[in-house]
């Protein structure tokens, strides 16, 4: 039956050599594709009453013209023709723009039907579409389709309707009755049918929402599937570490864990502990304290006689991550080791060799970490710090690295949640919701650029009292010249605003490693004591000294990323301040620094950014990892989602999942995404 939907378009009537090139290009070559295109609006024809339309709302309407129409010319080509029409007992004007011919057409006490968008306060149309007469739309919807290359939405609109009238009775129900029964979702041959062809705005509801529901089960399944299949095959580690010591180690800290921090701390514990690799994602808000939570799992899998691997995505961040890990750990007796480029030659032989033979117990590093020269003796647990721009893909290629060692993927990016579950849906979650009592406060402020000099004296104020400042310049690629000139120019600038009173640093992705060390340093010990950097400080960079961050073009950034920038202030006891200096042009723009002024929690912040920026610019451009919903919106739709995530965990689980046939296509959608043969996923 079913394959009957699997023959190509060009079966279709009507269909040739260009067209079937051009729907190629739209990802339809089948009927079934052609039948899965769905109209992304429909153009609503309905009469309104004008008591209910909203201003600038498109609408139709019936009436009869009440006065001779004006007509005005402005130029040869524009013009404007006004008439007033009578609809219902609304006396309201008609324009028309640049059709003057239709004047001769309109005679008092005409009907007249016309479309176009609503004028609440003057109380007019702007036609888009007239028709002299009564109002005699046939469909009350039309589906508008997105179409490429010279195919028409017309013609479109006919291929499909051919293809539902010669093959709709052999669309198949994917989902299984008692599922269909228990959401009251129409079938899929109705739904198909209401898509393309509705009767009513409620109608396209219903069906609707059966495809919300179906594109997120599927996708559901295909994450819980592999996240299954990568369980069950393979061959994880129980790691037995030594609770007496790891109990310890946490009785050693300077400071009592908070309860979020506990409860992490368990669920990782239990992830070593199990037969199955830990996929976990750890989310913690910027300074929550992931680090010595990183730390305690570490030393767990080092109790246990294996070795842990923490990798950072940049080389000052490794250093201080080293550095601080090896100030807690060393003495537990832990060996702890540095990676970085400039560990070059003969020191990078003999450190390589020391791993291998087991003599360091903790490697920290870059990438470089998991390339194929380095060989630990028995890795058991890798941690990857501020990856959250890993796709489904490259976090799959870091799990299959070496000898199938536990994987804790930490981020200082508070996900929301509907983008947790679908961008990490195939990983376990752990969140530290929770900051160390007693943090203070970031007070942030936004001001307008012209008010550079009043920011100065500001900074100038915290700088004399012995604390130091960042100021961050705009970069969105690293290799964009302007922004880096953007950041030498202000360098520059402040070097000879604060010349022999303060030393000013700068900081940009073009410096070679050494020389970002050596400008690293230098502010870290105070000896600069304003830097002046592109985003390079974004993740990770810790000076508590440092209490003030200027963010030049603030508009520029995400929310996420503005808030990850807070985050190098306020680390110390002191109070910090984060000016941020924009001048939004937009509402949403302004609406970003408004709210920025107004929280500190990372989470609330995301919520807002998904708002107000959609998913797709959530993560950035490079590789969001997102997957694409054709109906379905995560945002709006995120209920939806909740309930078919549910429903796939209880599916996949269920032993009749894999037999019974009336899962057959769900299971088909699975084994055709090839998550299950290992091949790539999207
Ligand atoms: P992040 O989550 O941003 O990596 P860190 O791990 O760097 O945060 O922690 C930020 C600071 O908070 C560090 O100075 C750390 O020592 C401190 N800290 C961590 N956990 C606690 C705690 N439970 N109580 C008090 N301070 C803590
Ligand atoms: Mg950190």
């Amino acid at each position: 039956m079913e394959k009957n939907l699997n023959v190509p378009v060009t079966l279709l009537k009507g269909i040739g050599q260009e067209a079937e090139a051009n729907l190629a290009v739209m990802g339809i070559y089948t009927i079934g594709d052609l039948l899965d295109h769905f109209p992304y609006r429909y153009e609503d024809y309905r009469l309104r009453d004008l008591m209910d339309v909203k201003h600038d709302e498109k609408i139709t309407v019936e009436g009869k013209v009440q006065s001779e129409p004006s007509l005005v010319f402005y130029s040869k080509k524009r013009s404007r023709l006004t008439v007033r029409l009578l609809v219902g007992r609304h006396l309201i004007k008609a324009m028309f723009f640049n059709q003057p011919y239709l004047k001769k057409k309109m005679n008092i006490n005409d009907f007249l039907t016309v479309t176009g968008k609503w004028d609440q306060h003057r109380q007019t149309i702007t036609a888009q579409e007239a028709t002299v007469g009564p109002y005699t739309k046939p469909a009350e919807f039309e589906p508008v389709y997105s179409v490429k290359g010279s195919l028409s939405v017309k013609n479109l609109r006919r291929y499909i309707k051919t293809a539902f009238e010669t093959y709709g009775n052999q669309i198949e129900e994917t989902l299984p009755e008692d599922l269909q029964e228990k959401y009251k979702l129409v079938d899929r041959q109705q739904a198909v049918r209401i898509m393309h062809f509705p009767a009513s705005q409620d109608e396209v509801k219903h069906a609707r929402r059966r495809f919300v529901y179906e594109e997120f089960l599927s996708f559901q399944l295909k994450m819980q599937a592999l996240r299954k299949f990568e369980r069950e095959n393979s061959k994880g580690i129980p790691q037995k570490y030594n609770l007496k010591k790891v109990k310890a180690f946490i009785a050693s800290l300077p400071f009592p864990l908070t309860n979020a921090q506990k409860r992490v701390v368990n669920e990782i514990s239990a992830d070593l502990k199990s037969p199955f690799r830990m996929n976990r994602l750890l989310q913690g808000d910027v300074g929550s304290g992931k680090t010595v939570v990183a730390a305690i799992a570490l030393y767990s899998t080092i109790t246990a006689g294996y070795q842990g691997a923490l990798m950072v995505p940049t080389e000052i961040l490794a250093e201080q991550h080293a550095d601080s890990l090896d100030h807690l750990l060393s003495p537990q007796g832990v060996n702890v080791a540095l990676l970085t480029s400039s560990v070059k030659g003969k020191a990078r032989k003999e450190l390589l060799s020391r791993l291998k033979s087991g003599e360091i117990d903790l490697l920290i590093g870059t990438h470089a970490l998991i390339q194929d020269d380095v060989e630990f003796q028995k890795l058991g647990l890798v941690i990857t710090d501020e990856q959250h721009r890993f796709g489904v893909n490259q976090r799959r290629i870091l799990r299959e690295k070496a000898q199938n060692p536990d994987v804790l993927f930490m981020t200082a990016t508070p996900i929301p949640r509907t983008l947790a579950i679908t961008a990490f849906g195939e990983m376990d979650v752990s969140i530290i919701d929770e900051m160390p009592a007693g943090r203070k406060i970031i007070e942030t402020y936004w001001v307008k650029q012209e008010m550079l000099e009043r920011v100065l004296g500001f900074v100038e104020k915290e700088l004399s009292q012995g604390r130091q400042a960042y100021v961050i310049c705009p970069l969105i690629e690293e290799s964009d010249k302007l922004d880096v000139q953007n950041a030498i120019d202000v360098h520059d600038m402040l070097a000879i605003h604060y010349s022999g009173r303060y030393q000013v640093g700068l900081m940009h992705g073009r410096l070679r490693n050494d020389e970002k060390e050596e400008v690293m340093k230098s502010f870290s010990q105070n000896h600069t004591h304003i830097l002046v950097s592109t985003t390079v400080v974004e993740v990770g960079v810790n000076v508590p000294n440092a209490t003030i961050m200027v963010i030049y073009d603030a508009e520029r950034f995400g929310l996420s990323q503005l808030h990850q920038l807070r985050g190098r202030v306020g680390r110390g006891s002191d109070q910090s301040y984060c000016i941020l200096m924009a001048d939004p042009k937009t509402d949403v723009g302004k609406e970003r620094m408004k709210i920025m002024t107004e929280t500190n929690d990372g989470f609330v912040l995301s919520e807002k950014d998904l708002e107000l920026r959609g998913p797709g610019d959530f993560f950035g451009k490079k590789q969001s990892g997102m997957p694409e919903f054709k109906v379905a919106d995560i945002i709006h739709d995120y209920r939806a989602l909740e309930i078919a995530r549910q429903d796939a965990a209880v599916l996949i689980n269920q032993e009749d999942f894999w037999g019974n046939p009336k899962y057959s296509a769900l299971r088909k959608s699975i084994e055709e995404s090839g998550v299950l043969s290992g091949e790539k996923l999207d």
